[in-house]
């Protein structure tokens, strides 16, 4: 490995454990925080409910209107509640979507977060925040957006449902991989990003079996927060670019689309990126990086075809346009023609070219 990197590394409190939960009100008293507004989406209110519970006269308000990428509308309204009832903090619990309207309220406020995960998204980890203006998500950077405590209960993620915590985790397998081989990689983060993947193929074929193993539910969240540190700390590449691009212009399901894409961007990548394909294939215990990760996406039962979420065949050279336009970094050069025949294999579902 070479050495010779620039590593920033970012500022984290995190608290993990089975019942780590019951620590939100030292980690409240540690930031001398006295009203916080507790956000969840309408669907995960109950667990607001405890938190405000918990917090009593800590508590100034729930807000349980959090939506998927945060619309402009929705942090507005947010923000004007945090005005309206002077809290000092947020206590966002709830995937990637509660956690994103925590950091547009942050961005526009200064207010610290104690952010509570219940998926595998890692946005808690990173100060990366979304806000979607007319159909239009634009994201950004910025240091106080990044929670100033971070507390991981997995007995708060035996809820989520088989069908969505396979695609999370690999939503946090992928931003590993992609870490492996990324323009800025060091170290420190590539041990991370290792380590996170094998917690996570370690954890999500358990869940999928039995949803209630908390043990496996443990090693899933850990490589989640280890996910998210390395999406928080170096650049992502060709993966995230695709699934932004589906995501963003065709509207397909966050954790799905990297379900399914990722394999395919790991075979394209797998000639330019040997060292890192080495690494992410150790750490799935597989001969091949594509092929062990195409492997796990059908053994935890998640869809493994671009038709299955609602692609429609005809976009798919759209994809590769817009895709292609304007190319983050990436190890291998981005050809649109080649872009265009991964997409048709993420469309059908094939195997990873690299394996075949
Ligand atoms: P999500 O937050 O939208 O959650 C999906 C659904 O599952 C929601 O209805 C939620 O209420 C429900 N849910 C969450 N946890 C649950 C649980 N334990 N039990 C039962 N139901 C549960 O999904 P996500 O994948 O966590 O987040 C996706 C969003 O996060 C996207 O907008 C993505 O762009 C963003 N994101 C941002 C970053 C970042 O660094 N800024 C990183 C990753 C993802």
């Amino acid at each position: 490995m070479k050495l010779d990197f620039t590593y920033d590394q970012l500022p984290a409190r995190v608290v993990f454990g089975i019942g780590a939960f019951d620590k939100l009100e030292a980690e409240v008293a540690r930031l001398k925080l006295k009203k916080l507004l507790v956000l969840s989406t309408p669907g995960q209110q109950k667990l607001a409910v405890a938190a405000a519970e918990r917090l009593r006269g800590r508590c100034a308000g729930i807000h349980a209107k959090a939506v998927m990428h945060v619309p402009v509308e929705v942090a507005e309204t947010a923000c004007a509640e945090v005005q309206r009832l002077g809290a000092d903090g947020v206590v966002a619990i709830g995937g990637g979507s509660t956690i994103g309207l925590g950091k547009a309220i942050a961005l526009e406020t200064a207010l610290p977060i104690i952010a509570v995960p219940t998926t595998y998204a890692g946005s808690e980890m990173t100060p990366i925040y979304g806000l979607t203006e007319g159909g239009q998500k634009k994201t950004g950077r910025d240091a106080r957006v990044l929670p100033k405590a971070v507390i991981y209960d997995p007995l708060f993620t035996l809820d989520l449902p088989v069908a969505v915590s396979g695609p999370s985790g690999m939503n946090a397998i992928a931003h590993c991989v992609e870490a492996l081989y990324a323009e800025n990689a060091n170290p420190v983060i590539s041990a991370l990003a290792e380590q996170g993947i094998a917690a996570l193929a370690n954890g999500l074929p358990r869940i999928a079996a039995r949803p209630a193993d908390i043990e496996a539910r443990c090693q899933a969240l850990y490589g989640a927060w280890l996910a998210g540190i390395a999406l928080g700390s170096v650049g992502m590449a060709l993966h995230h670019k695709l699934c932004h691009t589906l995501g963003g212009s065709f509207n397909l399901p966050h954790a799905e689309t990297h379900t399914i894409v990722l394999p395919h961007a790991a075979a394209y990548n797998a000639a330019a990126a040997p060292d890192a394909m080495v690494r992410v294939a150790q750490a799935l215990g597989a001969g091949d990086a594509a092929g062990g990760l195409y492997d796990l996406a059908v053994s935890i039962g998640a869809r493994i075809a671009l038709r299955e979420i609602g692609m429609r065949e005809d976009d798919l050279e759209k994809a590769a346009e817009i895709a292609t336009r304007d190319p983050y970094y990436n190890p291998r050069r981005v050809d649109q023609a080649a872009i265009r025949d991964l997409l048709v294999d993420a469309y059908h579902g094939r195997r990873p070219r690299s394996v075949t």
